[in-house]
């Protein structure tokens, strides 16, 4: 992630890592921690760069560019080690290994060296304990940076001996303004409705999940404005059954564009400025009679999503739910 999105979407990450690079007073170890999607590894990387950086910019920060920051992106410097937790615990002897490793490589030319542990809470108390201690001997021109995702799991004996830097999900508004220009204000507006992370928006927008699911979307908004059986026919010929795409996640994306576009009826306005939307939205408005009966079957249908169930048939299941609580209203 480059600085200004950090600037943006992150500002008290922000001001307290420049404060620390700007005036050399970095802590011996960070824990960045925060809910998933939010851009702590992307700024535990530029950190590192900005340690080891020697181009500095006016705020402190690493200029991205360089070849020790290149190389820190690319996990090629000898002074940076980088320690995954995603899928395997980190064990005390791996960090053992890794600082015999280390003693013996000696310094790159800028004399400092870094630690990174991504998934810190699933490194064993016994490897972090190590790797801290490690840390406070009085040579060590070291730094090490963990990256959690849920702080409860760190031991507070860890924690103590952190500086904690937390990572906040950002408001859907605020992820619509920084996506709107980028991706264009339907995605923006449909992705800030399921997603508080620009980052994890701008993945999503990629997937063929999201683009399958938006075509129809788009198409269901449009077509039960007229007749609810003409959108059923539509999704079951179109459907999230195919082969190429994962279905579950597909309809999930789905019914959180439906929820966003239910919700704007039930407050009586939208603030999605996409032409095609807001005529979708004046239509169903104008015939839509109970739409908070059929925004809970959109919740209740994404809450059995992840059961084990056939994608279409819920999808049936759903549509039938909906159509009964047009015919009530009609009787
Ligand atoms: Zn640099």
């Amino acid at each position: 992630m480059n600085k200004q999105q950090l600037k943006q979407e992150q500002p008290i990450a922000y001001r307290t890592l420049s404060h620390a690079l700007k005036n050399d007073k970095l802590a011996h170890a960070y824990l960045f921690h925060g809910i998933p999607g939010t851009p702590k590894l992307e700024c535990a990387q530029l950190l590192a760069q900005s340690i080891l950086c020697g181009n500095r910019d006016q705020d402190g920060f690493a200029c991205e560019e360089c070849a020790d920051c290149r190389r820190i992106k690319a996990h090629q410097m000898t002074d940076f080690i980088y320690l995954d937790g995603t899928t395997t615990s980190i064990k005390k002897e791996n960090i053992l290994k890794l600082q015999h490793e280390f003693s013996k490589t000696g310094l790159e030319h800028t004399g400092k060296k870094i630690y990174m542990i991504n998934h810190a809470e699933n490194a064993t108390v016994d490897a972090l304990n190590s790797l801290l201690k490690f840390l406070e001997e009085p040579n060590g021109q070291m730094a090490a940076i963990l990256i959690c995702d849920q702080l409860e799991r760190i031991l507070p004996t860890i924690i103590s001996r952190c500086q904690l830097i937390p990572f906040h999900p950002l408001s859907q508004e605020l992820c619509y303004e920084i996506c709107r220009e980028e991706l264009g204000t339907l995605d923006a507006y449909l992705l800030s409705g399921m997603i508080r992370s620009p980052q994890e928006m701008r993945k999503v927008n990629e997937t063929e999940e999201y683009q399958q699911a938006r075509y129809l979307f788009l198409r269901f908004i449009e077509e039960s404005a007229v007749s609810i059986h003409q959108a059923h026919a539509g999704l079951l010929k179109e459907g999230f059954d195919n082969k190429r795409i994962d279905g579950k996640l597909c309809m999930r994306y789905f019914l959180e564009m439906l929820m966003t576009f239910y919700r704007d009826l039930i407050k009586g306005k939208t603030d999605c400025e996409d032409a095609g939307y807001q005529k979708s939205y004046e239509k169903q408005k104008a015939c839509v009679q109970n739409p908070q009966t059929i925004l809970a079957i959109l919740i209740a249908t994404r809450d059995k999503l992840w059961k084990s169930v056939n994608v279409m048939l819920l999808c049936d299941q759903m549509i039938f739910q909906i159509r009964n609580v047009q015919k009530l209203l009609k009787q």
